[in-house]
C-alpha cells in the first residue's frame, strides 16, 4: 500500500465551464518518482482501497482525495466540497 500526494492536476475545459479534473500527477508521500495518472485510474485505486491519495493545502494539511460524480454526470475526483470550488485540490496548478 502506498500513500500518494497530488502534485498538480489537469482540467478539461469542455464541460459547460465545470473544468473537471481529468488527470493528476501523484507522488508517493515518502518521495520518489511522480506518476501522471488518468482520473479513471485514480478513482479505481481509491475504490480498491489499496492506495490512498491525499492533497495538501498551502499550510501542509493533508485531506483525502475522494471519488466524486458531478451533478452533470461526469465522474471525477475532489477534496471538499466539490472538485470545482474548494481550497485544496482546486488550487493545484496544471501539470501540462
Ligand atoms: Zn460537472
Amino acid at each position: 500500500m502506498t500513500d500518494y500526494i497530488v502534485i498538480c492536476v489537469d482540467r478539461s475545459g469542455e464541460d459547460g465551464g465545470h473544468n473537471h479534473i481529468y488527470q493528476a500527477l501523484v507522488r508517493p508521500v515518502t518521495g520518489g518518482t511522480g506518476r501522471l495518472l488518468p482520473v479513471k485510474d485514480i478513482r479505481r485505486e481509491i475504490k480498491l482501497g489499496v492506495h490512498h491519495f491525499y492533497s495538501a493545502d498551502p499550510l501542509g494539511n493533508r485531506v483525502p482525495v475522494k471519488r466524486y460524480k458531478c451533478d452533470c454526470g461526469r465522474k471525477t475526483i475532489r477534496t471538499r466540497p466539490d472538485d470545482i470550488n474548494d481550497d485544496n485540490l482546486s488550487r493545484k496548478g496544471p501539470c501540462t
